[in-house]
């Protein structure tokens, strides 16, 4: 194996292959370095998790129950354990993060509790879907749907609108169903929709909330919030029994408390939507590349054919294509719009050189 001795500037100019490529803010950091500032007490005891925790409850106007994980896996899949028996159906997207990339964590954390999967075009969940599922079969030879799990926004880049939100949790609650929300992105609805996160949670029946801190611009960090307290009984030890209860938890909390009081984790969702929107209308009229979605949050999902997508390799570009085949662009909280604009051209470049050899 050889190891490189220098870092070409390649190597540092931003790629926009996934928001987790960026680093930690100001902010995130600014709070570590505070909470850094000698000793507090472990496992949460310690005044920053106790701030963290009520800087939740004010941003969202609810007396919930909040706790701290390392990750977004953990966030869901404990989440979710913590709604179901084992014997229970969890209602989700076929191209959501619970069924496609987490290798099996809400099934295992939750000791068998069966991902129902819908279908789906564009990665949201609809009432007529989960209906479809929650009522397709109701014999004791099938896992009995407990849960509905949505993404916000959806991996897709999708956002679901308080009213969409509402049919949702309507239907659930008609099927006896628990609301779940991966929000590992939820800044970037809350900056798209421009409502308050009441609006688009405990308001219109989201029972749980998993609130992405990573994507957000922390080191590492998700916040779980439970609207209805009895939900999360016993939460803490599912934490602790999983490897998630951080003993030095000021880590992960002092992040939110400066980034709620300051509003960086709306600005830093704002930012990085606004990339997005920038090369959506960077790429508007080229023939070639097409949005496959619209446009609505921090991602951009482009289809460009074969050729097209190696041309944008070629050019230096990293990026994933498993949603679909089609480019996924993600931006984030430090995106800088200089490079944001040298994809675009690179993307109008390999495009415009497509069409001149399909006429020429
Ligand atoms: C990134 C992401 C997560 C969290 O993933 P981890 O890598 O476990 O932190 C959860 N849900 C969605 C939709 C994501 O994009």
């Amino acid at each position: 194996m050889t190891h490189a001795t220098t870092t070409s500037p390649a190597d540092t100019a931003q790629q926009f292959a996934s928001d987790n490529y960026a680093g930690i803010c100001p902010d995130a950091w600014a709070a570590m370095a505070e909470a850094n500032a000698g000793h507090a007490p472990a496992y949460g005891d310690d005044r920053w998790t106790t701030l963290a925790a009520d800087a939740f409850r004010s941003l969202f106007k609810a007396d919930c129950e909040v706790f701290f994980v390392f990750n977004g896996t953990a966030a869901n899949s404990l989440a979710l354990a913590s709604l179901c028996q084992s014997y229970h159906g969890v209602i989700c997207s076929d191209m959501s993060h619970v069924e496609t990339d987490e290798c099996g964590a809400p099934e295992f954390f939750s000791n068998g509790s069966k991902l129902l999967v819908a279908p789906s075009t564009d990665g949201k969940l609809t009432p007529a879907a989960i209906r479809a599922i929650a009522t397709n079969r109701t014999d004791i030879h099938f896992p009995k749907p407990r849960v509905v799990t949505i993404t916000q926004p959806t991996e897709t880049g999708l956002v679901y609108r308080p009213e969409e939100l509402q049919a949702l949790s309507a239907t659930c609650r008609e099927l006896g169903l628990v609301l779940h929300m991966d929000g590992s992105r939820f800044a970037n609805a809350c900056a798209s929709l421009g409502c308050e996160p009441a609006d688009i949670t405990w308001r219109v029946g989201v029972d749980v909330l998993c609130f992405g801190g990573t994507k957000n611009g922390m080191a590492a960090g998700e916040a779980i919030l439970f609207f209805d307290r009895r939900l999360a009984e016993d939460f803490d030890y599912r934490c602790k029994q999983a490897g998630q209860l951080a003993s030095k938890m000021r880590f992960l909390s002092a992040p939110w408390v400066r980034m709620i009081d300051s509003g960086a984790w709306l600005r830093n969702g704002q930012h990085a939507n606004a990339c997005a929107q920038r090369v959506a209308r960077g790429l508007d009229g080229v023939q070639g590349i097409e949005p496959m979605f619209p446009v609505q949050a921090n991602g951009v999902f482009l289809k460009m054919a074969p050729p097209l997508v190696e041309a944008l390799r070629a050019k230096g570009w990293r990026f994933y294509t498993f949603i679909g085949g089609c480019v996924r662009l993600m931006f984030a909280w430090d995106s800088q719009p200089e490079r944001v604009d040298e994809l675009v051209r690179d993307l109008r470049e390999v495009a415009a050189a497509a069409a001149g050899a399909a006429n020429g």
